[in-house]
């Protein structure tokens, strides 16, 4: 598979190459020169195949000869080597719970498997790579969860200080070993700006490889289509039409993960692109204009996004035709007073504990099954609500117990180097 640069169509590049630098000239996101159909046997039928196989057969059309079969199986199979249930909430919707992975977020299935293919195409370079990301929370623990000792490469994570979760602070920083986590007295705007100079600047990229591991990467992007498969799996067992997903969406990789299934011939009745006050998309499906706005900040911080990355992936899928997306997708906004009261419904009401991302795709998800009678559809529920305490406690007053899995990692130290909001520091640290 090739895959061109949707700045400058002109630049194709093959896997691997779209894989190690992440993006193209001028920041380009590259997109697959075809999409790869699943078999219509093979929709119908998910049941006869087991996860692993699904996974491999979603990912091999885009992985081409680049890396060999057996090494894909057992890549993929790493990738989804946890549970990813669908739970029946109530009578018309369900929650595909993405979080039982080592981060406990949705995100880990795209770092897990970014980071062995980077892995494997590094093995014979002889070359080192240093991943550097910037995050809000959730990114950087799934990143350095999925690159912790991998050979060749050195992980740094700048998060801001005293804005992420206890649980989130220990995923970026108790690793130790590859990992390097840096606290920036500053905003997570104040990270990624760093980031960004970061790649731009001569001195640092002559001396290292830089490469980053966000969600424009193919690598983080495409596997993303497995869990909608897997969903669909269990799907088919339980309803006879198709369903309505429901996604929480900031800069638009997931749901744009879905609708390339989609487009390939997964069965989906319709897409939500459920949105907390950041409503660039929903207001675009409004008016056919798309206005980056700044970020305002909400419970669902992982979503607080004022210019989605993914968007143009999404307007090349439908070929820019606006009323075909339309069709196909519906936005809503959910602001902080309705996640609060939804948490708290949905608590009461089926005894289900939602944290704020997944509780705005259920609300939306709600409203829109209101407005359109007789469908049922599932949300993508995004983490666990212990990643989000504060405003799971403060809706439903219930103390989330740590799964077991965190109980050793939060009680290990934390190492982080902190650093002020200024490319000096951060230069310094990295060529040292
Ligand atoms: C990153 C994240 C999202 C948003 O996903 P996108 O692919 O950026 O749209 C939603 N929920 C949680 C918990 C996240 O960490």
């Amino acid at each position: 598979m090739k895959y061109y640069n949707l700045k400058d169509k002109e630049e194709v590049v093959d896997f691997k190459t779209a894989t190690i630098k992440g993006q193209g000239k001028e920041k380009g996101l590259f997109f697959p020169e075809f999409i790869p159909q699943f078999d219509n046997s093979f929709i119908e039928n998910l049941n006869q195949y087991s996860d692993e196989e699904i996974a491999f057969q979603c990912m091999k059309g885009f992985v081409g000869d680049e890396i060999p079969s057996d090494i894909l199986k057992q890549i993929v199979s790493e990738t989804i080597n946890f549970e990813i249930p669908l739970k029946k909430i109530n009578e018309n919707i369900y929650s595909l719970e993405l979080f039982h992975g080592p981060t406990l977020a949705f995100k880990d299935v795209g770092a897990r498997f970014m980071s062995r293919c980077l892995s494997y195409f590094l093995k014979d370079e002889n070359k080192k790579v240093t991943v550097l990301v910037a995050t809000s929370g959730d990114t950087g623990g799934a990143v350095a969860n999925g690159f912790y000792k991998t050979q060749g490469i050195n992980v740094v994570i700048l998060y801001p200080k005293n804005r992420v979760s206890p649980v989130q602070e220990k995923q970026l920083t108790a690793l130790g070993e590859n990992i390097y986590a840096l606290e920036v007295d500053g905003s997570f705007d104040d990270c990624q700006s760093l980031v960004k100079q970061a790649f731009s600047d001569d001195e640092i990229n002559s001396n290292l490889f830089l490469t980053s591991a966000n969600s424009i990467n193919i690598a983080r992007w495409l596997p993303q289509q497995i869990y909608y498969l897997l969903a669909l799996k269990q799907w088919q067992k339980l309803e006879k039409q198709n369903p309505v997903i429901c996604v929480p969406s900031g800069n638009f990789g997931n749901i744009c993960a879905g609708l390339l299934a989609y487009f390939r011939g997964l069965s989906a009745e319709h897409f939500i692109a459920a949105c907390n006050e950041n409503d660039v998309v929903p207001n675009y499906l409004k008016s056919e204009k798309l206005e980056p706005k700044k970020t305002v900040a909400t419970l669902s911080n992982a979503m607080d996004v004022g210019n989605p990355s993914n968007f143009v992936r999404i307007l090349e899928l439908f070929n820019n035709q606006f009323e075909d997306l339309k069709n196909k997708i519906s936005g809503y906004s959910i602001d902080d007073k309705k996640t609060l009261q939804t948490i708290t419904k949905v608590y009461q009401e089926y005894n289900y504990v939602l944290e704020p991302h997944s509780t705005v795709a259920y609300s939306a998800l709600e409203q829109y099954l209101k407005e359109n009678p007789g469908k049922k559809g599932f949300i993508l529920s995004t983490a666990h609500p212990v990643k989000f305490p504060d405003a799971v406690e403060k809706a439903i007053n219930l103390k989330i117990e740590l799964p077991e899995s965190l109980t050793q990692l939060i009680k290990k130290e934390k190492k982080s180097t902190e650093i002020n909001p200024d490319f000096e520091e951060l230069k310094r640290f990295l060529l040292k």
